[in-house]
C-alpha cells in the first residue's frame, strides 16, 4: 500500500470526515493525494493546504428528485444528481451516468476524476457529473424519454454551454443525450448547440466521438508499448464491459493487429479464441440493445459463455477494463501477471482497486489509469463544443487525428512527469501529478474563490 505525505493526511481526514459513508470518493482522493508527495518534496509552493482542500471539495453540488410516469400508468421517483466540481480551467464538464447503482458518492468520484482527467486533455474544461439511480435496463424508448425529459427539466437551470456541458456515460449515449438536448431546447427556447455533447450527428454532434473513449484507450496502450519497444500486433487481449468504451477499445487493438478474445456484460463474459467478432457485438449490443450471452448463439462454434465468473481469468498479455468501477480486484490482478499479462490501461473509471493497482506496479506490468487512458472521449466531446462554437462540422479524419494527437500529449505528460518526479514508468503517479499542476496553477491565479 503506498503511504500519504504527512502534510496531506490532515487533508485526507477532513475528505473522509466530510463526506462520511462515501467509499468510492474516498478511494479516488487517496489516490491523487498519495500521488501528490514529491511535488511538495521538489516544489513546496505547491503545498497550499487550502487550496489541495478546496480541490478536494466541489464547488457545487445538486441533489432533486425525478418523477415520471412509467408504461403502467405508475408514478416512479428517481434521485438526480449533478456535482460541478471544479470550474477553473473551463466549464464544468462530464458525463451523466443512469445505474441503480449511482449515490452522491460514486457521482463526486467521478466528478472528482473528471476535474484531473479533464485537465490533462490540455483543453479548456473543468470537471464535474451526474446521474441518477435510474435503471435503464428493460426500459421501453418512451419511459426512457420521459425520465430524460424530467431529468432536464430540473437540471436545465444549472447547465449551459458556458456554465457546464453535461455528456454520456454509463447509461447514456446518443438517444438519451437527444432527449435531454431536445427538453433543453424546449425549455430555453435556444438552440444552445454546445451545452451537450455526445449529440447524434444530425444536429450537431462530433464525428468520432462516439468511438473516441476507445480509440483514446488503444492509443494509449500502444504508446505505453512502445516505449518498451513492443508491439499491438500479435497481443492476445481480454476487454471487459461491451458497451461504447469497449466495442471502439476492441475495434482500434484490432486494427493494430491485436487480437482480443474475450469481452462480457453484467451477466457473464464471452470468450472467442478465433477472436471477438465485433460486428456481431454490435449488433447485439447497438441494434438489439440485448445481452452479450446472446453471441454464442448467433456465433456458432469456437466460443463459449461463461454466467459471473470472473473475465480476467482468460489469460492475455493486454488487459482492458472498461465496464465500471472496481470491477478487477487483487485476486484478478494476481492471476493476469501470473498469465503473463504486460499492460493494463483502465477504459473504465477507476475500474481496478487499489490492491490491483498496487500488484501491477510491483510486477511491473505496465498501468494507464482511466483519467490518462480514457480522456479521449471527454477530449473529443471538447473537440465537440469547439465544432458547436465555431458552427462547424470536422471530417471523421481530422477529428480522430486531434484525438490522436491529444492521447499522444497526455502519454508524454503522464510519462515525463513521472519521470521528473522520481517515478519512472509510473503512470499513476504521472497523470496524477501532470493533472494536479494545471488545476492548483488556474486556481492559484483566480484567486480565493
Ligand atoms: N463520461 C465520460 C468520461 O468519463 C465522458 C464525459 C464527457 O464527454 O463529458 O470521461
Amino acid at each position: 500500500m503506498n503511504t500519504i505525505n504527512e502534510k496531506l493526511q490532515p487533508i485526507l481526514n477532513t475528505v473522509l470526515h466530510r463526506n462520511a459513508g462515501e467509499a468510492e470518493f474516498h478511494q479516488a482522493a487517496r489516490e491523487v493525494l498519495e500521488s501528490l508527495g514529491p511535488v511538495i518534496a521538489k516544489k513546496p509552493e505547491y503545498f497550499d493546504e487550502a487550496l489541495i482542500e478546496r480541490i478536494c471539495e466541489p464547488e457545487r453540488q445538486i441533489i432533486f428528485r425525478v418523477p415520471w410516469i412509467d408504461d403502467n400508468n405508475q408514478v416512479q421517483i428517481n434521485r438526480g444528481f449533478r456535482v460541478q466540481f471544479n470550474s477553473a480551467l473551463g466549464p464544468y464538464k462530464g458525463g451523466i451516468r443512469f445505474h441503480p447503482t449511482v449515490n452522491i458518492g460514486i457521482i463526486k468520484f467521478l466528478g472528482f476524476e473528471q476535474v484531473f482527467k479533464n485537465a490533462l486533455t490540455g483543453l479548456p474544461i473543468g470537471g464535474g457529473k451526474g446521474g441518477s439511480d435510474f435503471d435503464p435496463k428493460g426500459k421501453s424508448d418512451h419511459e426512457i424519454m420521459r425520465f430524460c425529459q424530467s431529468f432536464m427539466t430540473e437540471l436545465h437551470r444549472h447547465i449551459g454551454e458556458y456554465v457546464d456541458v453535461p455528456a454520456g456515460d454509463i447509461g447514456v449515449g446518443a438517444r438519451e443525450v437527444g432527449y435531454m438536448f431536445g427538453m433543453y431546447k424546449r425549455l430555453n427556447n435556444r438552440f444552445e448547440a454546445g451545452v451537450l455533447t455526445g449529440k447524434s450527428l444530425v444536429y450537431g454532434g462530433s464525428r468520432a466521438r462516439k468511438e473516441a473513449t476507445g480509440f483514446g484507450t488503444a492509443y494509449f496502450v500502444r504508446s505505453m508499448l512502445d516505449v518498451k519497444g513492443v508491439d499491438v500486433a500479435g497481443k492476445r487481449c481480454v476487454v471487459s464491459g461491451s458497451g461504447n468504451v469497449a466495442i471502439y477499445a476492441m475495434e482500434k487493438i484490432m486494427s493494430f493487429g491485436g487480437k482480443v478474445v474475450a469481452c462480457s456484460d453484467s451477466g457473464g463474459y464471452v470468450v472467442d479464441e478465433n477472436g471477438i467478432d465485433l460486428d456481431l457485438v454490435k449488433q447485439i449490443k447497438e441494434v438489439r440493445r440485448g445481452r452479450i450471452s446472446e453471441y454464442v448463439e448467433l456465433r456458432g462454434d469456437g466460443c463459449h459463455y461463461i454466467t459471473g465468473g470472473s473475465i480476467w481469468d482468460v489469460p492475455c498479455e493486454i488487459a482492458l477494463p472498461c465496464a465500471t468501477q472496481n470491477e478487477l480486484n487483487g485476486r484478478d490482478a494476481k492471476t493476469l501477471v501470473e498469465n503473463g499479462v504486460i499492460a493494463v490501461a483502465e477504459g473504465a473509471n477507476m475500474p481496478c482497486t487499489p490492491e490491483a493497482v498496487d500488484l501491477f506496479e510491483s510486477a511491473k506490468v505496465l498501468f494507464a489509469p482511466g483519467k490518462a487512458a480514457n480522456a479521449g472521449g471527454v477530449a473529443t466531446s471538447a473537440l465537440e463544443m469547439q465544432q458547436n462554437a465555431s458552427r462547424d462540422s470536422w471530417s471523421f479524419a481530422k477529428t480522430e487525428g486531434r484525438l490522436e494527437e491529444i492521447m499522444a500529449n497526455i502519454h508524454t505528460a503522464c510519462h515525463e512527469t513521472a519521470e521528473e518526479y522520481g517515478a519512472p514508468g509510473n503512470y499513476v503517479v504521472g497523470a496524477n501529478i501532470a493533472g494536479f499542476v494545471r488545476v492548483a496553477d488556474a486556481m492559484r491565479a483566480l484567486g480565493v474563490i
